[in-house]
Order: structure tokens, then C-alpha cells, then sequence
């Protein structure tokens, strides 16, 4: 490889990844390798609520060929669900989106110790030191670093397991995280450049929130896009959503939601975005730039 067309000549389009950066396991530079060797053309790194691995995939993905997409997956909620809401280009150096991304960083950190407590009460010890390990260099440390630490000291076999027995919503250890509201989210993911995109709307853990209705709310407050083609979603979810982003003239997206081996089975490219959609993306990221009144990117 890499040729940048697939078997069928797509040009394949890969808009939502993670690194070490926060849970993914393959480090932003061996991820951007692996996005050539599977022939994207455009791959985008969106740690959760961190921009910290963009320079190290940047230079990469320039040595590899691969188009990068600077974004990143912020942490937000919408009715007490959490929401996770991609945000493509937004200008890594605005300072309301940075100080966003601290805030949610800081209350991951301020979550682990009260997961550790939940535990704890349930015969479990693992310290704080344990999941810092787990978390190696992650800068934004998360449930799957409890889960990575429960699987070293041998309490569950996966990530999978430690989600369903402890962490998941409903579990005995799982605490939530402190999360700015989604509309407040867009309006700081736009003022900064970025392109708002609803990751996995229909995932886990948003779906009973994310109606139809609070769907069409959404798009008139600033959303451009859903990810439909996501592995969360089957087949009927996925001819439903774009049926409705359709009717609310939102963007389709798809992606692989890469975690590395965090995510057993989920391959780079899996789910792609259309190269039609994709030009739409860009479009709405120069009207954004030219409102900023800066140049075009
Ligand atoms: P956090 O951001 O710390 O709340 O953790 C959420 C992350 O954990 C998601 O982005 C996924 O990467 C991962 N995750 C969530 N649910 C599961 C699950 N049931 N099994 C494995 N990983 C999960
Ligand atoms: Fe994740
Ligand atoms: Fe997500
Ligand atoms: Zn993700």
C-alpha cells in the first residue's frame, strides 16, 4: 500500500481516531502509519477532550502521505446523558476551547480517585498509581485506564469485561463526569473554527437522549453533522439517521472509531465518509474561517 483509492476505487475517508493521547493504544505517529497501510487518504485524530497529539500526527502523516484532520471528541451532556460531540479544524490556540478541553480533563482526573472508592467498597484494590501506569502517557485519562488497570491485577480478561461488570452506566463503579452542556459545546467548538459533528448519536449512552426532536433542535443551533456509519449503529439505526439528516439537511459522516487493540475488532477505515460529504465539512469550515475573519485556512 498506499494507494489512496481502495479495491473499488473509493477514496477512503477516516474522520474520528484515537491515540495514547487519551484511550486509544497506538501512539498519534504509529497511528498515522497504520492509516497508510490500510490506504486512507484522510484520517482525523480526535482524542477525547485533548489536542495534545495533533503536532506528533501532523508531522506524520506528512512523512506518510495521509491527508490529516486536526479534531478532537469532547466530553459534553444533553439531558444528564453523556454526549460526545466531534469538533473537525477547530483552531488548537483559541483559548475558550482550550480552557473547555482543561475543565474536562480536570474532572477526569477528579473522577478516577471516586471510581477507585466505588471499587474499593466492592473488595477491589487498585490505586491511583496502578491506573496511572495503565494510562502510561495518556493526558486525558478515562474509564478504559481503570478498565486497562483492573485487567493487569487480573480482577476482569478485557476492557469489555471491566464495562460490563464495573464501569459502564448502571454499574456498581461507574461515576460520571462533569460535562459542559452540548449547546454550550457547539457555540465554543464553532466560535473556535471547528466543525460540530455528533459522534455515534445513537450509541450507547446517548441514544435514549438524542430523540428525533432534540435532534432537530440541535440543527438549528449550530450542528452540521451525524455520524452515522459507526460500528455502535446497525443497519435499520444507521437508514434511520439518514433519513433524518436527510430531512434536517445535516452532514453524514462515518468512521472507525479506532482505539487500537482498546477496541477489539475495530479496524482503521472501517467506516468511512463519503468524499461528497467530506467537501461539505470543508465548506463549512472556511464559511466558520471566514467569520472569524481570519484568512482561509
Ligand atoms: P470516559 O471517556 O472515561 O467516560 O470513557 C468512555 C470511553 O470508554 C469511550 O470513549 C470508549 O472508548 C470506552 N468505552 C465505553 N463503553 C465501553 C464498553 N462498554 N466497552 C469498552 N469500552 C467502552
Ligand atoms: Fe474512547
Ligand atoms: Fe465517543
Ligand atoms: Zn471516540
Amino acid at each position: 500500500m498506499s494507494d489512496p483509492l481502495d479495491s473499488v476505487g473509493r477514496m477512503l475517508i477516516d474522520l474520528h481516531t484515537h491515540s495514547t493521547v487519551s484511550d486509544g493504544t497506538d501512539t498519534p505517529e504509529d497511528l498515522m502509519g497504520a492509516a497508510w497501510q490500510a490506504g486512507l487518504a484522510v484520517v482525523a485524530l480526535a482524542d477525547h477532550d485533548t489536542t495534545a497529539g495533533w503536532a506528533q500526527a501532523q508531522a506524520a502523516a506528512r512523512r506518510c502521505g495521509v491527508r490529516f484532520v486536526p479534531a478532537v471528541e469532547v466530553s459534553t451532556s444533553w439531558q444528564r446523558a453523556d454526549v460526545h460531540l466531534l469538533a473537525l479544524w477547530p483552531d488548537g490556540d483559541d483559548e475558550r476551547l482550550q480552557q473547555m478541553l482543561t475543565g474536562l480533563r480536570t474532572s477526569r482526573d477528579d473522577r478516577v480517585p471516586r471510581i477507585l472508592a466505588r471499587l474499593h467498597e466492592h473488595g477491589i484494590e487498585i490505586s491511583a498509581a496502578d491506573v496511572q501506569q495503565a494510562a502510561g502517557d495518556a493526558v486525558s485519562v478515562g474509564r478504559p485506564h481503570v478498565a486497562d488497570a483492573l485487567v493487569a491485577v487480573g480482577v476482569v480478561s478485557s476492557r469489555a469485561e471491566a464495562f460490563e461488570v464495573w464501569l459502564a452506566d448502571g454499574r456498581p463503579a461507574h461515576v460520571s463526569k462533569a460535562a459542559p452542556d452540548l449547546l454550550v459545546a457547539i457555540d465554543v467548538v464553532r466560535a473556535a473554527g471547528g466543525v460540530p459533528v455528533l459522534a455515534h448519536p445513537w450509541g450507547r449512552g446517548s441514544v435514549a437522549a438524542l430523540t428525533e426532536s432534540a435532534l432537530a433542535v440541535l440543527a438549528t443551533c449550530g450542528l452540521v453533522g451525524l455520524e452515522v456509519d459507526h460500528v455502535d449503529h446497525d443497519a435499520p439505526t444507521r437508514e434511520r439517521l439518514r433519513g433524518l439528516a436527510d430531512d434536517l439537511g445535516l452532514v453524514v459522516t462515518g468512521a472507525s472509531d479506532y482505539h487500537g487493540h482498546g477496541k477489539a475488532g475495530v479496524g482503521l477505515g472501517e467506516n468511512v465518509t463519503a468524499p461528497g460529504a467530506f467537501e461539505q465539512l470543508q465548506q463549512v469550515r472556511d464559511e466558520l474561517a471566514r467569520a472569524r475573519g481570519g484568512p482561509d485556512p
